[in-house]
């Protein structure tokens, strides 16, 4: 069987009065990430590992922020476009293994909804949308709560 690896990190820097939106579920917190989109660093970090996986270079070159259509974009959406472009290119997810860097608020209990979240875009079983968290230990720009990291690796296999 044919398969790809891709690998994708993102960043983004936490301000108050926005949204906190992480793999595509809205997370109640005094504050939330910046970004021309909605700033879903999950979302982001994964769709540069499906890009990475198919040799399609990132999400900046998709979708540049300097581009007004995507502007309040959400995340989740451009997730769907670059499924639309594994899929063109005749792979699927096999698994996705994400791990979520952020001091605060507490992740567990949201991971489900976003397990359901991403594994529906992916079109796998939850099971196979991995999804780990880890403070900052009060080091660093995480630590600091000044912003959140997510690393994402994905596997993908040949359709046929
Ligand atoms: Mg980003």
């Amino acid at each position: 069987m044919s398969v790809r690896i891709g690998q994708g990190v993102d960043i983004h820097r936490l301000v108050p009065d926005r949204k906190l939106i992480l793999g595509g579920v809205e997370i109640p917190w005094e504050k939330g990430l910046l970004g021309h989109s909605d700033a879903d660093v999950v979302c982001h970090a994964l769709s540069n590992a499906l890009l990475g996986a198919i040799g399609e270079g990132d999400i900046g070159r998709h979708f540049p922020d300097s581009d007004p259509r995507y502007k309040g974009a959400s995340s989740i959406a451009l997730l769907r476009v670059v499924m639309d472009f594994v899929k063109a290119r005749g792979f699927r997810v096999g698994n996705a293994d994400l791990t979520i860097l952020a001091e605060k608020p507490k992740l567990g209990p949201y991971r489900e909804a976003m397990q359901q979240q991403l594994a529906a875009v992916l079109e796998v079983d939850p099971r196979d949308v991995n999804i780990k968290a880890t403070t900052g230990e009060k080091l660093g720009f995480v630590g600091r709560e000044e912003g959140m990291m997510a690393e994402a690796v994905v596997l993908l296999e040949a359709l046929s």
